[in-house]
């Protein structure tokens, strides 16, 4: 690794923040500031380079999705999860309810886009909503390896209050059948997944273990069973950037998962481990300056996996 290319990642990526603004429809992420810009990257064996606002503070957002569905595979079996979501793209964006109400079936397509999230979400347990969001918090700490990570209550709150998208998906899907007991408990615990704040430094762990099958690069740990890792790269080369998944596999080449707090994290199997994070967003919800840098990075250190 070389610090002079992360820098430089950096510097390529500045040029496009302008392109892009923070999300609007959570009040709380629309007002970040749009020019901030950061790159962390974690090799195999533990290094960490970083560039920009690295240090900086950002929600995870739908990154947490793939939280979400490790831990699901951890505590039910393989098809008590996937009864409840599949393994397809949409090429919808990822809050569409269009392909939700269908005569055959009703199940959400893929566990990245809101809905399939939402469904996945539904089957962590917990003897209550406290002991499930504690047993979400402790099992994201120990997926980054990061005990201080914690929920950014003002963007919990704000999406709480003002996701009507989201509960009218949830709501769909009760009806068809595809989600059990309370909602508004199985809303809760999506909502503070999404708002679990962390730094590209924490998120490139977390990416570095995915590329290094399951294996946390600093401490040795065996974190996420094989399968599980095999399984959720996938999906994020197919959905992990919404209805830009086709091009950005085509352009990049790297397994990776978006969310629209503004981070990225890819993870190019057996090579490392990358996190950026700009808030200004594409009209796809995709990080702009972030897209550019990994774009970079990608042909810089040959990462491109076809
Ligand atoms: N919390 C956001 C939502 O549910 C996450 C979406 C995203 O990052 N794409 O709408």
């Amino acid at each position: 690794m070389d610090q002079k290319l992360i820098q430089g990642a950096l510097t390529y990526g500045r040029r496009f923040v302008r392109y892009g603004k923070t999300a609007s429809y959570i009040p709380e992420l629309a007002s970040k500031n749009p020019s901030k810009l950061g790159v962390a990257v974690c090799d195999l064996e533990g290094n960490i380079l970083t560039a920009g606002d690295s240090e900086e503070k950002f929600t995870m957002q739908s990154i947490s999705k793939l939280i979400a569905l490790i831990l699901a595979l951890e505590q039910n079996s393989y098809d008590d999860v996937f009864c409840k979501v599949g393994l397809e793209p949409t090429g919808d964006s990822f809050s569409s309810t269009v392909r939700l109400d269908h005569l055959t079936n009703n199940k959400p397509f893929n566990p990245m886009i809101n809905a399939g999230a939402i469904a996945v979400t539904s089957t962590i347990r917990g003897a209550s909503l406290e002991e499930r969001k504690t047993v979400c918090i402790n099992f994201a700490r120990k997926l980054l390896g990061s005990s201080k990570l914690d929920v950014d209550y003002e963007v919990f709150l704000s999406e709480a209050r003002t996701g009507f998208k989201n509960r009218a998906i949830i709501y769909l899907m009760r009806s068809n059948g595809i989600i059990e007991g309370n909602c508004e408990e199985h809303l809760e615990l999506y909502f503070m997944l999404c708002s679990l704040a962390c730094t590209c430094r924490d998120l490139a762990v977390f990416a570095a273990t995915l590329a290094n099958n399951g294996v946390n690069p600093i401490t040795g740990e065996t974190v996420i069973p094989l399968r599980t890792v095999k399984l959720v790269r996938s999906l994020m080369v197919t959905c992990g950037m919404y209805d830009y998944s086709g091009e950005f596999a085509a352009t990049v080449g790297m397994p990776s998962k978006s969310g629209v707090g503004g981070g990225i994290i890819s993870c190019p199997i057996g090579k490392c481990g990358i996190a950026v994070y700009g808030p200004s967003l594409d009209e796809k919800g995709n990080s702009t300056g972030g897209l550019k840098m990994l774009e970079y990075l990608s042909e810089n250190m040959e990462l491109n996996m076809f």
